[in-house]
């Protein structure tokens, strides 16, 4: 699915001389890397504040306590997400209130979250799955209306921008008050091992935010809420440094790719290319197609006997993960259902050839045809 050490290869030369430097000076935590990188993410994204983390999980999890919600308050997001998402609001005594996504764009639907508000609601986590914004004017209005506060997973798209009907446009994660990354190997934007941030043009939730990430501490050993430990390392700020440089490349290559996967597919029937909306970019993280008329798990199984990787994310929604059973949820989803069983995401990187790609297309409608 991902060629992290073709991509490696050709960083090799300006991250090693870095980690020699680093180890030398046993610069692990807080160093300078961690600091610099900081403040290329906040020019990057157009945002005020960065706070590094240690995941994306991390990141989620420390915006909603900076909140200050109380238990039972509601949350609304997609359930077509990856768990972390939804996870973190249950781990912090809140209540997930899981809502549709549009079917076109795999991110929440503005109208099933204005459905779902009620006086317990107190946020919105908008996922910007696979690579491509949310709708986030809409979502903004009703926030603003109703006194919520939007948290954007942005673990998918970073450096993908939304563009508002005024004509303005802003980096995802930038957007709502709190916006959440994860630098994740395989992410867009990803550290050689576990890495996030959390961005806010907030100043008062910046200042939270940095205390709980840290022990709570406001000064040294003056801890005035409950925190955790989250940090990023000197050693995976200096990777991403050298790669946020190299972001705008990587996702032009990522682009190029899904332009040919769509010139292959877009004539075929029974495959829904990507949907391209006019209010976002896409910075395919994933590039999924939908599959109509022919079975996707067998495709799934198809290419995998042709050495050619694809994943289905995801199989299990999460509001029929067993974790939320005991918050009786009624809910009934039956668009994300039937996602669950439609998608298909074939392999997406910066390092995919004009070879491998005719191999995969060719493999994939060569099953598509002779299914029918
Ligand atoms: C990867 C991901 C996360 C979690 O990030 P980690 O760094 O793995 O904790 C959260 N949400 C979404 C949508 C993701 O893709």
């Amino acid at each position: 699915m991902v060629d992290l050490v073709s991509q490696y290869e050709k960083i090799k030369s300006t991250v090693l001389p870095l980690f020699e430097e680093i180890m030398s000076k046993a610069q692990f935590i807080n160093g300078p890397e961690v600091a610099a990188f900081q403040n290329e993410l906040q020019d990057y994204l157009g945002v005020k504040h960065v706070i590094p983390c240690a995941n994306g999980t991390d990141a989620l999890q420390i915006s909603l306590m900076a909140l200050g919600l109380k238990p039972g308050d509601e949350v609304i997001t997609p359930s077509f997400t990856y768990i972390a998402t939804t996870e973190v609001i249950a781990l912090l005594g809140l209540t997930p209130v899981f809502v549709e996504v549009d079917p076109n764009t795999f991110c929440i639907d503005p109208e099933a979250v204005k459905r779902a508000i009620t006086s317990k609601t107190k946020a919105i986590v908008p996922v910007h799955l696979y690579g491509q914004s949310a709708d986030m004017e809409p979502l903004i209005k009703m926030a603003k209306a109703n006194n919520l506060f939007i948290i954007e997973d942005n673990a998918q798209g970073i450096g993908a921008e939304y563009n508002f009907s005024s004509g303005r446009r802003l980096k995802t994660g930038a957007i709502g008050d709190i916006g959440c990354t994860s630098f994740f190997p395989s992410k867009n934007l990803g550290c050689f091992g576990d890495g996030g941030a959390i961005c806010t043009n907030n100043d008062d939730l910046a200042i939270k935010i940095r205390m709980i990430a840290n022990h709570g501490q406001s000064k040294k050993y003056h801890h005035d809420v409950v925190g955790c430990n989250s940090r990023l390392d000197n050693l995976q700020a200096g990777v991403l440094r050298i790669k946020l440089r190299e972001l705008d490349g990587y996702i032009a290559s990522r682009q190029k790719a899904a332009s040919f996967y769509d010139a292959a597919f877009k004539e075929n029937e029974n495959i829904e290319i990507p949907f391209q909306s006019e209010s976002s970019s896409h910075v395919f993280h994933q590039y999924t197609i939908k599959l109509k008329g022919v079975n996707r798990d067998d495709l799934h199984d198809f290419l995998k006997g042709k050495d050619v990787p694809s994943m289905i994310y995801y199989p299990i929604p999460a509001h029929k993960q067993k974790m939320f059973t005991h918050f009786n949820l009624v809910c009934e989803l039956p668009k994300t259902d039937q996602l669950t069983e439609q998608v298909l995401s074939l392999p997406m990187h910066t390092e995919l050839e004009q070879e491998q790609l005719s191999y995969i297309t060719q493999e994939v409608l060569n099953f598509v045809n002779n299914s029918k």
